[in-house]
């Protein structure tokens, strides 16, 4: 149990990768608050699994699109030692038909959302001495792919942004990371499986084989325990050199 007395907001955690990584730091015997939407019954059953001592995980709905709300849900949250900035939308369009506002949404959530909730978060963190930030980028944090040009930009953007915060940090005991995967086989991928096939004409197979494993020179979806796994990993005490930096789980895809 390595995370044992730690408290760690997971936001976007009712699914996929974000999800897998409460588990995963649940499992280390942290104490996981959650964030993001779905099934009030399915975020129930989940609050439950992630409880400790035989209570409910605490489970926030706000809406990160709406600072207000992020800020309600840091004050309710109180102190964290881990922040985990995982709540991520796509869009995929050309660039000259991208939908002004779903531009606004994608950057809105996937980098301006984190900037409001780091600068809540440090503030405690920094007094105590410790703290881990980890965002999840992705491999469109390095590289680019056509049609998704709000995502692309967030991504290269939040890895510029935890790099500001690391060497801000640098000697608080804070650190601020990113992980960046690959194709992750979560409803995020599935949902823009129709919008890619349209955007490029191409059969639900195509899509899968020939554009979104195409990219990963190991031919296999990244498992979402697997980045819960690297979270563990940067929160550990052995991780506090490791600062300011972008981890690749990518199937070799950026390698190229
Ligand atoms: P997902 O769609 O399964 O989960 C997204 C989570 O964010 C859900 O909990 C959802 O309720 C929450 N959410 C969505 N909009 C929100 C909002 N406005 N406010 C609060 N919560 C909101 O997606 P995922 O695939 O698990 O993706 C998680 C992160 O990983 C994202 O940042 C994504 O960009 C990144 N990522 C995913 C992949 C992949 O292949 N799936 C690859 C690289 C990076």
């Amino acid at each position: 149990m390595l995370l044992t007395g730690k408290r760690a907001l997971v936001t976007g955690s009712t699914s996929g990768i974000g999800l897998a990584m409460a588990r995963a730091l649940h499992a280390e015997g942290a104490e996981v608050i959650l964030n993001g939407f779905g099934d009030e019954g399915e975020i129930a059953t989940i609050c439950q699994e992630l409880g400790q001592n035989g209570g409910s995980a605490k489970h926030f709905a706000a809406n990160l699109l709406d600072a207000n709300e992020i800020e309600d849900m840091m004050a309710d949250a109180g102190p964290l030692d881990i922040l985990i900035n995982n709540a991520g939308m796509q869009h995929v369009a050309p660039v000259d038909e991208f939908p002004t506002d779903k531009w606004d949404a994608v950057i809105g959530l996937n980098l301006t959302a984190a900037f409001h909730t780091t600068r809540l978060a440090v503030p405690a963190m920094r007094d105590k001495g410790w703290g881990r930030l980890i965002n999840t980028a992705s491999a469109h944090s390095l590289t680019a792919s056509p049609f998704k040009s709000a995502y692309n930009a967030s991504k290269h953007g939040i890895v510029g942004f935890t790099k500001t915060v690391a060497l801000e940090l640098a000697q608080s005991g804070v650190t601020a990371n990113c992980i960046s995967p690959g194709y992750v086989w979560t409803e995020l991928i599935k949902g823009q499986i129709p919008d890619t096939m349209k955007a490029r004409g191409l059969s639900r197979e195509e899509v899968i084989n020939d554009v979104l494993l195409a990219k990963q020179p190991t031919k296999k979806f990244v498992q979402p325990e697997e980045v819960g796994a690297l979270a563990v990993f940067l929160c550990r005490e052995e991780a506090g050199n490791v600062t300011g930096s972008n981890w690749s789980m990518d199937g070799g895809w950026t390698a190229e």
